[in-house]
């Protein structure tokens, strides 16, 4: 696309002509009368997302207890095969990969295996602007250990509360460190990290390195692989659209493939030999052996046309139509939005390798009413509190000029708050 970016509704008109991925709109149930910028907290629902769960529901009324071992997608392989659709997305070998239960539950089953404090290695360190489910784990599993989180999880600050600098975070490694979870990006802000920068400085001081990628998985490509990091987790219901608590995905890298899992279940036990029903653990031979539960079959079905459309899309190009419409929306709010009365400003960074799939827009007041007015208006964005509107177009169903149409709402809403 060789549209250069104006703030006009012409230059949306433009970009929405040049969008070589427009087509996929229509297999989309968009919301009547609504523009949907909340992609980021729950995806919508999609055709193909339909079709394959209502497959799953005919597997299930024409053949019963026996759709686990037959048909062209058995369910007792289902979470290896929805783990190999997202591993192109996340650059990992499928080996590595697996769809299981929810990401508080992932981080728990993988942070029991992974953290292992020995010596004066003790310490986990996290984030101050991190997801509080994923602090909750944490302390959780330091409980578990008998270690003292007050002393021994490491919070690293943020000095503006929106953003985190990884130079802050590469000095704060040091060998009490055991482990380091962090986000691909920060839920509030939408702040990238550098996860490639990050696990090279964390492994030089021998520490293992996790990323929440909830909020990237889908919408950022990743090179799991590459960057060698030893553990992540994302979810299925944001940038990837499987639908309200859809179950979520595990990424173990190989050199962990020696640990034992400790929140086990038979799932995790080898396929071979798991109807043996013996009371003796056989664990896989990948990142399989993490799983615990049988698969939410239903649940989870929705992935299979869900990942296939993200797929045939192409990471690559979604990633190159969310930073532009997230650059439109920047170039708007700047040229629109900042001077009073409007004073917005942008929370997230403008530079492209450092912003996700979302940008955080910051008021010092009255930002709540004005994200209920926005609703009522019937555009959909979401809050957090103090005062942040998280404003999230999809690159996969949404436009440039709800975009543009969404500023518009933006600067009608402040005109009548300041009469
Ligand atoms: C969405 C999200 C979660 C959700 O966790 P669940 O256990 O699936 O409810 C966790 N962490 C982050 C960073 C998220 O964005």
């Amino acid at each position: 696309m060789n549209v250069p970016i104006t703030p006009t509704e012409d230059c949306a008109l433009a970009l929405d002509r040049a969008d070589s991925l427009a087509e996929f709109r229509d297999r989309f149930y968009l919301l009547a009368d609504t523009i949907y910028m909340d992609g980021n907290s729950l995806g919508l629902l999609s055709k193909d997302a339909e079709v394959s769960l209502i497959q799953t529901l005919e597997a299930w009324k024409t053949q019963g207890v026996a759709g686990w071992f037959k048909g062209d997608s058995p369910w007792l392989n289902s979470a290896e095969q929805i783990g190999d659709l997202s591993s192109e997305i996340m650059g990992a070998k499928a080996d590595q990969v697996i769809h299981s239960a929810t990401v508080t539950v992932n981080i728990h089953a993988l942070v029991a295996s992974l953290y292992e404090p020995a010596g004066s290695r003790v310490k986990i360190m996290a984030d101050e602007l991190n997801f509080p489910t994923d602090i909750y784990a944490l302390k959780g599993q330091m409980d578990i250990r008998g270690r003292d989180w007050q002393e021994d999880l490491v919070i690293i600050p943020s000095a503006d509360g929106r953003t985190l600098d990884e130079d802050t975070i590469v000095e704060m490694f040091d060998e009490t460190v055991a482990l380091v979870w962090l986000p691909s990006v920060l839920y509030r802000s939408g702040q990238l990290l550098d996860m490639e920068y990050l696990t090279q400085k964390a492994h030089a001081k021998g520490i293992i390195v996790g990323f929440d990628c909830c909020h990237s998985a889908g919408v950022v490509p990743h090179e799991l692989d590459r960057w060698g990091v030893d553990f992540a987790v994302w979810c299925g219901y944001k940038y990837l659209n499987s639908g309200p608590g859809g179950s979520a995905f595990l990424y173990v890298n190989r050199r962990h493939f020696d640990k034992r899992p400790i929140l086990t279940g038979w799932f995790g036990n080898r396929r071979e030999t798991m109807f043996d029903m013996s009371q003796d653990f056989d664990p896989g031979q990948d990142a399989g052996k993490w799983q615990i539960s049988s698969p939410g079959i239903l649940g989870s079905s929705t992935l299979r046309g869900s990942l296939e459309m993200i797929n045939e899309a192409g990471i690559q190009a979604i990633r190159a139509k969310s930073l532009l419409m997230t650059e439109y929306l920047i170039a708007l709010v700047d040229d629109l939005l900042t001077d009073p009365p409007f004073s917005f400003r942008i929370g997230t960074p403008r530079e492209s390798d450092r912003r996700g799939g979302h940008v955080a827009l910051e008021r010092q007041t009255g930002t709540e009413q004005i994200c209920e007015a926005l609703v009522k208006r019937g555009v959909v964005p979401d809050f957090r509190p103090p005062n942040v509107i998280r404003i999230c177009p999809s690159p996969l169903y949404g436009t440039f000029q709800e975009i543009w149409q969404t500023v518009g709402h933006l600067r009608e809403i402040v005109e009548v708050f300041s009469k």
